[in-house]
This record gives C-alpha cells, structure tokens and sequence, in this order.
C-alpha cells in the first residue's frame, strides 16, 4: 500500500494544491477529508488528480459527531495512515454576529481548533502504527496570530487573554476565548494561535510517541477561498498588495508544494517546528510570538480544549 496522506479542506486553496502535489509524487495516496463531497470531486478532477491517486471521506469539522464519524470511516477503509494535515479553516472578518458549531461552540474557533483538537488525538494512534517509522501530525497555522511579525501587529490582534470564554466553551453568551467581545477577524486569528500552541503541546506530550508534530505558515496565498467573506474592494486590492508591497504573496501552486515538502521531505522532520519560506533561500525554522510560546498557557488551553471535546 501506498503511504496515506489525509488532508481536511482538500476541496479548494492550499488543501487542494498540497493534495494535488502529493498525489503526482505517485509515492502518496490522499484522502480528501471535506465537507462537500461533490464540491471536492469536481476540485480534483479540475486539478487533473489521477483516479485512484485520492479519496473523498466525509468530514465537517463543525461537528464532534461528524469528526468521530470521519475517523470510524477512516479506519474501515484498512488504509495505513502516515500523515495528517490539518488544513480546513473558516475566516469571517466581516461578521457582525458570531456563528455557531453543532455542539454550540462559536464557529472559528470550533471548526478551526477544537474540531481539529479532537482528529489530531483520536488518529495519534493510527499515525504510531504508520508503516514508513517518521508519520508527521501537521496543523497549518498563520502569520497573522504570531504578533512578533507586522502582519500579526495589524488590528485586532490575536489574544486568548484568561482563556475565561474558552473555559466555558466559547458560547453564544462569551463567544470569544479571551471573554471579550465577538470580532470575526481576531475569532480567526486566536483560532490560529490555538492551533500552533496545540501544535508545541503535541510535541511535548506525545514525545515518545516517534510522530513528528509540526506548524507552518505557507505564505499569503491571497486569492484563496478563504477571503470569500471579505469586502469586494479588499478582495481585489488584496493579491496586487500582497504581491508588490509586503512581497509575501504566493501562488496556489508554490503553497501546495511547501505544505507538501513538510508532510514528505526527511530533512523537515523536527518536531515542534513552525516552518516558514524565504523566496530567496527556500524553507526556515521560524520563531513564533511570545504568546505562541507560552507553554503554561498552552497546556491550560491543552486542558479546556480536551474537556470541550469530550476527550478528558
Ligand atoms: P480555503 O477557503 O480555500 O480553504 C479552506 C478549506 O477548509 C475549504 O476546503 C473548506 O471547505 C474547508 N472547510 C471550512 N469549514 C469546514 C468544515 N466545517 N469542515 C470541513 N472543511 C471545512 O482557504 P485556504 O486554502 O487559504 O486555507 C487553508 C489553510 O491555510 C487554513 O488553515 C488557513 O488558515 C491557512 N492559511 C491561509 C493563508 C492565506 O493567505 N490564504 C495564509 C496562512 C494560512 P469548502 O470548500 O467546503 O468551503
């Protein structure tokens, strides 16, 4: 058997370009982990990924019902599992009210950390038993939540604060972790923190687990659907701003293949790690914000998420 590479969020952007990538390699088969099957199957025939070279599991990470789900069809299915991404994201910048998951939880946070929380430890087991001996755990994580960086310092800034609204679930009464109130953008980015502490609380915890444990920001793919919700002037200003003034605009395609390089390439294997690219000189160990590296803080976070998600 090929080795098996699930990737959540396959049906568009970076999800898909890392899909794509690793399925031409001829050495990877992926396993699409969507919500909209027929939006993803229709995304890989379009991206001219070979049948047979991937498969479409079910997967809406707005619901811990429907990620238990996921896992129980995954392991029907018999495949060895030697890599998780978790790449699926929600960004509502322009919402005035917050949304809600399944289980009541506020949407961004919910679908992007807890949802993921829950996969990432119910397949750790799967990935201990992967046949290839260096199965890698992957949350993509983003510039915009390490404030150590300019775009991390554009308003609002990512905070978890107390954690006192996590603690409570992040519910229609406190929807934001820090307890403050709702703003979609700052939900996506705390979203991302709690992804990256997650990230670095793996690789302390599941040490001897042999699996390596990593984040990484790819670079601003800014034509993905991810700003779908944006405002009309910002979506067509946004890649021309990204590409001529911060420079840190990147395709689709070069996304694909650098999230793809941290699922496969042997020199990529630290655990811990949040990767980042140089145009000039290719991928670098990159520091994370003050806050990212609050390992006291992240092992609070660690504690909450697991009781959210009926994991402790
Ligand atoms: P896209 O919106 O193109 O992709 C997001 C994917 O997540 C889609 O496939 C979407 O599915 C899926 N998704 C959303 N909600 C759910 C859910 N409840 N259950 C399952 N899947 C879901 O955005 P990107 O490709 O840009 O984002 C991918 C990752 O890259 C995210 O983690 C994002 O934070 C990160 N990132 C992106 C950057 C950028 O500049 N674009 C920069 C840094 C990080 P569907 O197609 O059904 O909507």
């Amino acid at each position: 058997q090929k080795q098996t590479c699930i990737i959540t969020g396959a049906s568009s952007g970076l999800g898909l370009a890392a899909a794509k990538a690793l399925a031409a390699t001829g050495e990877w088969h992926v396993v699409m982990a969507c919500r909209d099957f027929l939006k993803a199957e229709q995304a890989a025939k379009k991206a001219g990924m070979a049948p047979g070279s991937y498969s479409i599991m079910h997967l809406d990470l707005s619901s811990l019902e429907s990620v238990r789900q996921f896992v129980n069809t995954f392991r029907a299915s018999g495949r060895r599992l030697d890599a998780l991404v978790c790449n699926a994201a929600i960004y509502m910048p322009t919402a005035k009210e917050p949304k809600f998951t399944a289980d009541g939880f506020e949407l961004s946070v919910g679908t992007n950390h807890l949802g993921h929380f829950l996969l990432s430890n119910l397949l750790l087991d799967d990935l201990k038993n992967a046949p290839n001996k260096r199965p890698r755990c992957i949350i993509v994580g983003s510039i915009t939540g390490n404030t150590n960086t300019l775009a991390g310092n554009v308003p609002p800034k990512a905070n978890l604060g107390d954690l006192s609204g996590l603690a409570q679930g992040v519910p229609a009464a406190n929807p934001m972790m820090d307890g403050q109130e709702f703003n979609g953008a700052k939900a996506y980015k705390d979203s991302k923190v709690a992804c990256m502490m997650t990230v670095r609380q793996m690789d302390k915890r599941y040490k001897d687990s042999g699996v390596t444990f990593a984040s990484l920001y790819p670079g601003c793919i800014a034509e993905t659907g991810l700003f779908r919700e944006h405002y009309g002037l910002f979506k067509t200003l946004f890649p021309p701003f990204q590409k001529y003034i911060t420079k840190g605009y990147v395709s689709e395609d070069e996304a694909g293949r650098r999230l793809a390089q941290v699922v496969s390439d042997p020199k990529m294997d630290k655990s811990g790690a949040y990767w980042s690219w140089s145009n000039s000189t290719g991928s670098f160990e990159n520091q994370v914000s003050e806050e990212v590296a609050d390992d006291a803080k992240a092992a609070k976070l660690w504690d909450l998420s697991a009781k959210l998600v009926g994991l402790a």
